[in-house]
């Protein structure tokens, strides 16, 4: 069996200054196509810079304590768009003004034109890359499609469900070409989940199954309220409880939930009990540190409410936006709250850690 509360990162991690030049989260929210933000170098220089970043990425989740690892996503401006924007179907050059995650933050967003096909893999060769990197089991990310759908623009199906499903079928595509190389973990990034409930009902569960399909890898969806925006409380709609009750009925092995910085209720989990829940008990966009002790009493209310055998924890969401050095810190907390976790739970008495008289 599994031990409690591994170690894991839901996918970002923040890139080096001298590799990427990124601009601060303003009061508009987080730009989705990282207007500003750019390389800090181009052709073969930057692809070093890229492949030494993923190895610094890797020594400094190792270092903290991670247990299953990622390559920080190095290599991509945006989860989303680093893919969306190599399949066939979608066009970035003349982009659509959309109302996106529920009408809260107006986007420039590439449309949708014509049938949406994977032209070939994308992320196998950062992926192998990564695994002759470390011997740690590692996870890979793909946005799911209702994300997709939610930033891009329909030009050409005309139906929401329609182009998610096309989408479905590529990313499929893109993740058994992934499987093919023994990753432990693929995951489907979902942060809009969260903000349309009855869309995950209706077709969303339905494309994310089909992403899926026949993978040998563990499969996971990481759901969450998306990255902080100053001045809007979480969490940003109260949509947990619908979500984990559609998602339980998913083929999906693995939940990355959002629980701390919304402090969400861990009773929650007792409405997923046949998933293994990545539990985020780190916050990714405040800078302050979390406590070990606090982060071993959140896991411990969770295993109140689910199988401390099927509960990893995690920060919230990626790292992307912290410091380097702030990343790292909230890291090595994350994995001394397990150990302590990992301690009471064996025995809640805490003798473990006293004097014996016996
Ligand atoms: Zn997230």
């Amino acid at each position: 069996m599994p031990e409690p509360f591994i170690t894991t990162v839901v996918g970002s991690m923040p890139k080096p200054p001298w590799l990427y030049h990124q601009k601060p989260l303003d009061s508009k929210g987080f730009d989705h196509h990282y207007t500003g933000s750019d390389w800090a170098l181009t052709g073969d220089p930057l692809r070093d810079a890229q492949d030494d970043a993923v190895r610094l990425s890797v020594y400094d989740q190792e270092t903290a304590g991670v247990r299953i690892i990622s390559d920080g996503e190095q290599r991509r401006k945006s989860y989303l768009t680093h893919i969306t924007s190599q399949l066939d179907g979608f066009d970035y050059e003349n982009r659509a003004e959309k109302w996106i995650r529920d009408g809260r933050r107006l986007a420039q967003v590439g449309r949708c034109t014509g049938p949406v096909v994977w032209l070939g893999p994308m992320l196998v060769d950062d992926l192998r890359f990564l695994l002759t990197n470390t011997t740690s089991p590692v996870k890979v990310t793909l946005p799911g499609p209702m994300t997709v759908v939610d930033s891009t623009y329909d030009d050409y199906y005309g139906s929401e469900q329609e182009l998610a499903m096309a989408v479905a079928d590529a990313i499929n595509k893109e993740a058994k070409a992934l499987d093919a190389l023994g990753p432990a973990v693929i995951q489907f990034d979902e942060p809009v989940f969260s903000r349309y409930p009855e869309k995950v009902a209706d077709w969303g569960i339905e494309a994310l199954d089909r992403c899926a399909d026949g993978l040998r890898a563990q499969t996971a969806v990481h759901v969450c309220y998306s990255y902080t925006i100053p001045g809007v409380e979480r969490p940003i709609k109260p949509s947990y409880p619908q979500i984990l009750a559609e998602l339980e009925k998913s083929t999906i092995d693995q939940l990355a939930l959002e629980f701390q910085a919304p402090q969400l209720d861990p009773a929650l989990l007792e409405l997923c009990p046949s998933k293994t829940v990545i539990f985020g008990c780190i916050d990714n966009a405040n800078s302050e540190i979390e406590d070990s002790q606090a982060i071993a009493q959140r896991l411990l209310a969770a295993a109140e409410h689910h199988d401390p055998e099927k509960l990893q924890a995690a920060p919230d969401c990626g790292l992307v936006l912290l410091s380097q050095a702030t990343a790292r810190a909230k890291l090595s907390a994350l994995f001394r709250g397990t150990q302590i976790a990992r301690d009471r739970l064996a025995d809640p008495r805490g003798r473990a850690h006293g004097p014996h008289h016996d």
